[in-house]
């Protein structure tokens, strides 16, 4: 999955950009190390730590940087040698532990980004387009405004899905992150590469669309009906069987 989405084709990370997570158990999952490149990534790339002491730190107040710097790495498994979580840990963190979600990919795609660094962003994305939007991607992404990297964006996610399951009783499949990215959230690794190829596709139609008098979106009452249609959610596993 890391390899998949790091592939330079596919314009979704370069250099040392995105970060990815998969739940090992209960206690403890694995992540990208800070720095890494997730393009050509092998097991090295990846660090294992425990969740509980990263998830106490979204409620521990304040934290300096460098206090942050050290309980990520004092959350580390195997504490022997200097390899170190990436500062974006919290919120793998907090979304691998949200029912469902076994693995994370955050990326910051070109076509996505076009769209989540402009004016237009929140407009744009709005509605829905076509259906294997929704069957892969599910009713809508939750959203959220700028926020600093690290332990200020693990808390804003963290409200942001609150809401958002208050709201449509679900976790999102898309979370995307204004002038940063988005992040995919899976039960299986195929699944999260499922959804950011689907995503990064909706990105590009919605872009088309400005030439042509901008998108049109498909009526809530359609939106739901594909949600929750058998052959759809037929489709949907099969998806994921394939993928995952
Ligand atoms: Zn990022």
């Amino acid at each position: 999955m890391s390899q998949f989405l790091g592939d330079p084709s596919r314009d979704y990370v370069i250099l040392g950009e995105g970060n990815t997570s998969a739940r090992i158990d209960d206690e403890t999952f694995f992540v990208k190390a800070s720095g890494t490149r997730l393009a050509g990534i092998e097991r090295d790339g990846f660090v294992a730590v425990r969740n509980a002491p990263i998830l106490e730190m979204l409620d521990a107040g304040d934290l300096s940087d460098r206090e942050i710097d050290q309980r990520l790495m004092a959350a580390r498994v195997d504490q022997s040698g200097p390899i170190k979580p990436s500062v974006e840990t919290l919120f793998h963190a907090w979304l691998l532990s949200q029912p469902d979600v076994n693995f994370v990919g955050h990326t910051h795609p070109t076509a996505v980004n076009a769209i989540m660094c402009s004016v237009g962003w929140r407009d744009a994305i709005q509605g829905r387009i076509f259906p294997d939007e929704i069957v892969y991607c599910g009713v809508a992404p939750a959203y959220l405004e700028y926020t600093d990297p690290g332990c200020a964006l693990a808390r804003a996610i963290r409200s942001t899905v609150e809401e958002y399951g208050d709201r449509c009783g679900l976790v999102p499949k898309v979370v995307l992150i204004q002038n940063h990215g988005m992040i995919a959230l899976g039960a299986t690794a195929g699944e999260v590469q499922d959804i950011t190829q689907m995503w990064v596709k909706v990105a590009r139609v919605l872009a088309g669309t400005q030439a042509f008098g901008g998108p049109h979106f498909i009526s809530q009452e359609n939106v739901d009906r594909l949600h929750t249609r058998p052959d759809e959610d037929y489709r949907r596993r099969v998806a994921r069987a394939q993928g995952g």
